[in-house]
């Protein structure tokens, strides 16, 4: 008898996979400042085969910002952005890695820096926040697109502004309940704390905006 492939309930795997990956909460910053990362390695590497390209380290970094009159922490970076498509394979297809295709595709220039490789980080930002905005252009691009999702329910991509080259990601903070705690996260001394403890290494600056909005 042919071999027959498994079937997922995306649904319950992405609810499963968001409760139960991580044991900690704090660690969906070190998941969205190694992916903005990736990022700007990717543009680093474009830049070490393209001549038209020129890598000029003062434009790239990570930014982190808290708005906590509306609950809101914001990712911006300045790497290489990701097109409709991309946000539609990458982020609406669970466990798929572009940073891993992009390791295997670049082997020869050798993309040891780059971290990401499971495709499931970026889901540990609903572990605490309700909504999460993805507003991204890619390099090479004149269009921005915006994905949306409020988890295991799916998602959205429309067409949207953006500025520069790059991904802006809000999340929307999960309210505090009785048993969890979330407003930690909208804390710019306790966001920059995490980011010293996991995202030392990082080879482009962060910049947090101590105060707040
Ligand atoms: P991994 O980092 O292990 O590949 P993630 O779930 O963290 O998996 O991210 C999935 C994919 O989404 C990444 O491989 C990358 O292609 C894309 N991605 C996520 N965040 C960004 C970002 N800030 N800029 C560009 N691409 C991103
Ligand atoms: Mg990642």
């Amino acid at each position: 008898m042919a071999k027959k492939q498994f079937k997922a309930e995306s649904k319950r795997l992405l609810e499963m996979m968001i409760n139960s990956i991580y044991t900690q909460k704090e660690i969906f910053l070190r998941e969205l400042i190694s992916n903005a990362s990736d990022a700007i390695d990717k543009i680093y590497y474009k830049a070490l085969s393209d001549e038209s390209l020129v890598f000029n380290k003062e434009d790239y970094y990570i930014k982190v910002a808290v708005d906590p009159s509306q609950r809101t922490l914001t990712l911006t970076d300045t790497g290489i952005g990701m097109t409709q498509e991309e946000l539609e394979n990458n982020l609406g297809v669970i466990a798929k890695s572009g940073s891993l295709a992009f390791k295997q595709e670049n082997e020869a220039k050798d993309g040891h820096n780059i971290i990401g490789q499971f495709g499931v980080g970026f889901y540990s930002a609903f572990m605490i926040a309700d909504e999460v905005v993805v507003t991204s252009k890619a390099l090479g691009s004149e269009e921005a697109y915006r994905w949306t999702s409020k988890g295991a329910d799916g998602y959205t991509i429309v067409p949207a502004e953006k500025d520069g080259v790059g991904t802006e990601i809000v999340l929307k903070i999960k309210e505090n309940t009785e048993d969890e705690q979330y407003d930690e996260f909208l804390e710019p001394y306790r966001l920059r704390a995490i980011i010293k403890k996991y995202s030392d290494f990082i080879r482009y600056p962060i910049k947090m905006d101590m105060k707040s909005q």
